[in-house]
């Protein structure tokens, strides 16, 4: 492995590129690679960030870490052009670039929950199966118009406190089975299109494990959104071998909760739905999220992007 090769292309507009270098000082917590099917080359986006106290983002740095030959791997692949936004729109038969914004962690905080339902809007609210009043607050979310996703908790490779549910690598395939079943029953009636998944850097990353969710899936015709806990899940590679619909997050937007760092982050998504031809972007209902979101939303009146549910960028990125 060469030192020193450049870690990445750079799409966002910030200047971070002197500081794209793979060094024990940088964290990465972020990634994403574009599809050979839309782009004449992959490219990968490395996003650096520091000092959070969200469990999501200690687990990917810690992931990044331990899988540090994976990055590298990857990042070989880099620097060529990519297509003209018009091109990819045609390929992707759609007029506008697509943004998704899907919210993990719903059902819990019921306040935070209800203010998140209450933004009128093509969001995707993905919910944790173990909350209280969860077919009450699904159904409120589907009569504002979100998009309804499971967010299955699986086993992370870091101690973290664990929602009850959670599908671990040590379960049978009765047992994991099983326990998804009960999550889905929970929402009786309510269609839920796919899932994401809750931590689960470790789950993710066992291949027969994840293969019994990914059967289900297929079943339902329910899709998996990757949510990248860890770069080393096999989240992809299942879905294009078992042909299950898929995609996987491009930006987390609220790993700080501050309203100044959330906007920019859904501008850095806008950037990537304009290279790439859409972009799906990650939040949660925290206390900055909520009013950044609106505000957004309320902006997007006067730009040329269309806010859909997850699920119409998977059709469009699946067909
Ligand atoms: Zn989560």
């Amino acid at each position: 492995m060469q030192e020193n090769i450049p870690a990445a292309i750079v799409i966002t507009e910030e200047i971070v590129e002197p500081k794209l270098e793979l060094n024990d000082s940088t964290d990465i917590i972020g990634d994403f690679i574009l599809d050979h099917e839309y782009f004449a080359a992959d490219a990968e986006v490395l996003e650096i960030h520091s000092e959070t106290k969200d469990h999501v983002v200690l687990e990917a740095i810690t992931e990044q870490k331990i899988d540090r030959s994976v990055e590298n791997d990857e990042v070989k692949k880099v620097v060529e052009p990519v297509e003209e936004t018009r091109v990819i729109l045609n390929k992707l038969d759609i007029e506008k670039p697509l943004i998704a914004v899907v919210i993990d962690d719903m059902g819990i905080n019921r306040k935070r929950t209800l203010d998140i339902i209450s933004i009128n809007a093509p969001l995707t609210s993905s919910f944790l199966t173990y909350g209280s009043d969860l077919k009450g607050l699904a159904e409120k979310a589907k009569d504002s118009g979100h998009e309804i996703m499971i967010h299955a908790p699986m086993e992370p490779k870091v101690e973290a406190s664990l929602a009850p549910d959670t599908l671990k690598t040590d379960m049978n395939k009765d047992e994991i089975e099983g326990l998804f079943h009960q999550m889905l029953n929970k929402f009786e009636d309510i269609k839920v299109s796919g899932i994401n998944n809750h931590m689960g850097s470790k789950f993710t990353e066992d291949e027969e494990k994840l293969g019994y969710i990914m059967n289900i899936l297929k079943q339902k015709d329910m899709f998996f959104l990757d949510s990248k806990t860890s770069a080393a899940s096999k989240g992809k590679a299942l879905a294009v071998l078992d042909k299950i619909d898929f995609a996987q997050r491009d930006v987390f937007l609220d790993n700080e909760n501050d309203y100044e760092y959330i906007l920019s982050q859904l501008r850095k998504t806008e950037t990537i739905a304009n290279k790439k031809g859409f972009a799906i972007a990650i939040c949660h209902p925290k206390s900055q999220t909520y009013p950044a979101l609106k505000d957004w939303i309320e902006s997007l009146k006067n730009k040329n992007f269309e806010l859909v549910h997850v699920s119409k960028i998977i059709e469009a990125i699946n067909k």
